[in-house]
């Protein structure tokens, strides 16, 4: 089966994608080129914004801000249901743009990243109309008290490379759902799913200055983070990052929430369904390149099941079929660029030098036809101890660390001992038991006998060094709005200013 494939003309790359600024289309004077990182050719030129293009952006936001704040719930959701629809009706397009951009296999980019995509805007458009406010108790008297739920005002979407339109949905869905506006900057590595996306939205008909595309790297991103005008930053990305945003906030206090790196455990214990921990001991890892947050990279295998589970996990990631993502076959692309191959290279490296064994990959993966692009052999490492690099650091690559244990407290203390907690996973026939561990493990998402399962209806999220904030479900409303208590007199006698108790 061949490893390459013709890629298809598309219009929208031929035509030469742009930034999308309060309802317009628009060049800038520099630009920078994305890579396929199948052939490591130049796929197009993407106008960069500067200073001004992100000046404009947030002035078109907060101009949009009064009017789609007051657009009615019914018209939010008609748009947002209209915006799923387009995903689907250029689903193919976008999964093509997606895998040409990022590498991955068009299987995924469909079933996932763009099925994903749509369902989210249809999702939080049924949530339009169910953002409601309170009336509370009170002790005052003749006094009727109020929560109101309002938006937050103008977002800037920040988001990274390895779902590149799926992680702008995961913060557009919600902010638009609650009325706020939003400048979104995807990945400079992967931009263009986005900008196509721009045109649905144009083409949806929300009203100008709603959503702003613009492209650049860190420095754009940075600038959005500094502008007065931005007042909530909704940011997903490496942790250092996250730590560098935070920082920068703080100067004018904007809310922010941070959907960061991790290095989560999968845990399978000997009275496992075997062939299902297996699967799942091997999609975790391997599923888009290892490039996932949520990968499950530390393998912790019960002593009883260690040696048959590495003979089966070896042999499978090594008859892994790489190619380029539209290849009819192709299992697994290429990483995303020559430098992160470099620095999961890097860490293989560092696990070879502490004592570790490669068993499986460990190397440049030469795949016929694609000398240029950025393959790397899926690798599987043992005797790995839980406190080497390539246990503690996310990797973000398809490098898999088999670390055995024996004693269950053990083995709860190791698996929670790294500054990361976004996912797990538990493979046992136990259920109490895996309710038990379940509990204790420090994770946002705990998967037990399956792994990487996603949902629109179910939060999703980190804790410590992983972040804080959730997307998806009701909860990823809350980030988008803020409370207001409204205190309304109803007695007729004059006003009675300050005398309850005040702070
Ligand atoms: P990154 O932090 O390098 O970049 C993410 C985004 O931030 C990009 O758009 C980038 O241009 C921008 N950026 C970089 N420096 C900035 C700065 N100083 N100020 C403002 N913006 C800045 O991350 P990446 O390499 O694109 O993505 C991979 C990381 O994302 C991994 O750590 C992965 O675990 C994480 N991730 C987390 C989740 C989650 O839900 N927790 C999901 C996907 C990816």
């Amino acid at each position: 089966m061949s490893t390459t494939a013709p890629e298809p003309r598309l219009e929208f790359l031929e035509s030469g994608p742009k930034l999308y600024i309060d309802g317009a289309f628009i060049e800038t004077g520099a630009s920078l080129e994305t890579r396929n990182p199948a052939t490591g050719a130049v796929l197009a030129e993407v106008p960069v914004a500067g200073q001004a293009e992100v000046d404009a952006a947030v002035a078109a936001a907060s101009c949009a801000f009064e009017v789609w704040r007051s657009t009615s719930p019914v018209q939010r959701a008609s748009l947002l249901w209209k915006l799923g629809d387009l995903v689907d009706e250029h689903l193919e397009e976008l999964a093509v743009i997606e895998v040409l951009d990022n590498g991955k296999p068009i299987g995924e980019a469909r079933a996932v990243d763009m099925a994903l995509t749509a369902e989210i805007f249809r999702y939080y458009a049924g949530w339009t109309t169910k953002i409601s406010g309170t009336v509370y108790p009170n002790s005052v008297g003749n006094v009727l008290t109020m929560g109101r739920r309002e938006p937050i005002g103008v977002v800037a979407a920040i988001t990274p490379w390895n779902f590149p339109l799926l992680e702008v949905a995961y913060k557009l869905g919600p902010a638009l759902a609650a009325g706020c506006t939003v400048v979104v900057k995807p990945s400079e590595l992967a931009p263009l799913s986005s900008l196509r996306l721009a045109q649905l939205i144009a083409d949806a008909g929300f009203p100008p200055g709603v959503v702003n595309i613009i492209v650049g790297g860190p420095e754009v991103g940075a600038a959005l983070v500094r502008h007065p005008d931005v007042r909530k930053i909704a940011f997903t990305g490496q942790t250092a990052t996250g730590k560098t945003i935070l920082r920068s906030s703080a100067d004018d206090l904007k809310a922010v929430s941070l959907e960061l790196g991790g290095k989560s455990p999968n845990i399978v214990f000997a009275d496992a369904d075997f062939d299902k921990a297996l699967a799942g001991a091997f999609g975790g890892i391997f599923f888009n390149q290892g490039q996932a947050c949520v990968a499950g990279s530390r393998l912790f295998a019960e002593a009883p099941v260690l040696d048959q589970l590495v003979e089966k996990l070896s042999t499978k990631a090594s008859s892994i079929r790489l190619g380029h993502g539209l290849a009819p076959g192709t299992e697994m692309g290429p990483l995303i660029s020559s430098s992160h191959r470099a620095r999961v290279l890097s860490f293989i490296d560092s696990a070879r030098g502490e004592g570790a064994e490669v068993v499986s990959g460990g190397a440049v993966a030469e795949v016929d036809g694609l000398d240029g692009g950025f393959f790397l052999e899926p690798t599987l490492i043992t005797s790995v101890s839980n406190s080497m690099r390539v246990a503690q650091e996310e990797i973000f690559g398809p490098v898999l660390s088999v670390i055995p244990w024996t004693d269950p407290e053990e083995l709860e203390h190791l698996a929670n001992d790294v500054p990361y907690g976004l996912a797990a996973g538990i493979w046992t026939s136990d259920v109490p038991k895996a309710l038990r561990l379940a509990e204790r493990l420090e994770a946002g998402t705990v998967w037990i006998n399956t792994y990487g399962m996603f949902d629109v209806a179910v939060p999703f999220g980190g804790r410590k060094e992983s972040g804080f904030g959730k997307e998806l479900g009701a909860e990823a409303l809350e980030p988008y709005l803020q409370s207001k208590s409204i205190w309304l007199d109803l007695d007729a006698a004059p006003a009675r200013a300050g005398q309850s108790v005040g702070r």
